[in-house]
């Protein structure tokens, strides 16, 4: 048995026993909304806005989450605590729960809400020294008119088609255009290019996430003084910028340093990413929800 606790619908479970049905509609047709979240020294990064992008998913796929915000915080901090973590990640699972085999969400009678949290399994510290490399791959972003990207859903299966083409290239990360050719982001994560100082990542309605990651570094590099702005671009303009990075609540901030065989700069990380890996790394010790301080009383 392990000592791990996860919140499934109203209770703490031990991991062995927390099931769901095979009717969950999540399970069968990959319906509800989800978030990864991360929590940095006992203090949970942005969890405000990862609580809103939740909430703004389930209502755009009609999903009522059966709790309010504040009983989401309160469920977030309290399975940490739980599980006596300081460094974790949280994953928050809200499907449309069970119903029928037939696709009618309505059919369903009450959503599953899940929190689990675990000892992060960071990528390797090297990683970060040497920078990654990506491939552009063949599968596309769908379109964000038919399927929102900014609709963090459990259907994934766009993004897994991707990253299995990365994967049989021999390298961990994707470079996902959307239908146009536009650089969209990766498999998991959203894409910075750097040309002369100059920060640019693909807006929303080219098929980006908005994610918290990409949100924290715009805000960061800005008040660093960078510019920083929203752009659309190709993978020409990838090749040739002078740094190429990706951000993510996993990833944080990692260095690309080769695309489809161009060396990105020098072929090492550089000073602009290494700046905001920093300044990053600071900020998410510094700020959050804190989970055993006095910032937010729940027990
Ligand atoms: N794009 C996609 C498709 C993702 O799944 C994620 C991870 N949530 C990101 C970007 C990065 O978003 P965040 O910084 O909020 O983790």
């Amino acid at each position: 048995m392990s000592e791990q606790v996860i919140y499934i619908n109203g209770e703490f479970v031990g991991k062995e026993d927390a099931k769901i049905s095979v009717y969950d509609h999540g399970f069968l047709y990959g319906d509800g909304v989800f978030e990864g979240i991360r929590s940095y020294n006992g203090n949970v990064f942005r969890l405000e806005e990862h609580l809103g992008r939740l909430y703004d998913s389930a209502k755009s796929v009609m999903l009522e989450i059966p709790h309010t915000v504040e009983e989401m915080t309160t469920l977030v901090v309290e399975t940490l605590r739980r599980n006596k973590l300081k460094d974790a990640y949280i994953r928050l699972v809200v499907s449309r729960g069970i119903g029928n085999l037939g696709l009618d969400p309505f059919s369903c009678a009450k959503p599953n809400v899940i929190v689990i949290a675990e000892p992060l399994s960071i990528f390797p510290k090297a990683l970060y020294e040497t920078g990654i490399e990506i491939v552009s791959v063949a599968s596309r972003r769908s379109r964000s008119d038919v399927l929102s990207p900014k609709v963090k859903s459990l259907n994934y299966m766009n993004n897994i088609l991707v990253k299995i083409e990365a994967n049989l290239a021999g390298v961990s990360e994707a470079l996902m255009l959307n239908d146009q050719g536009y650089v969209a982001e990766g498999s998991a994560d959203n894409i910075f290019i750097v040309r002369n100082n100059k920060l640019l990542t693909p807006p929303g309605y080219v098929g980006a996430l908005e994610g918290i990651t990409r949100n924290a570094i715009m805000e960061v590099a800005a008040e660093k003084g960078y510019d920083v702005q929203e752009g659309v671009f190709t993978r020409h303009d990838v090749y040739v910028a002078d740094e190429v990075f990706l951000t993510g609540t996993a990833a944080e901030v990692i260095a690309v340093v080769k695309v489809d065989g161009r060396v990105i700069g020098k072929g090492t990380p550089g000073p602009v990413t290494n700046d905001l890996l920093c300044s990053f790394r600071q900020l998410v010790q510094e700020d959050g929800v804190k989970v055993y301080g006095e910032q937010l009383n729940v027990v």
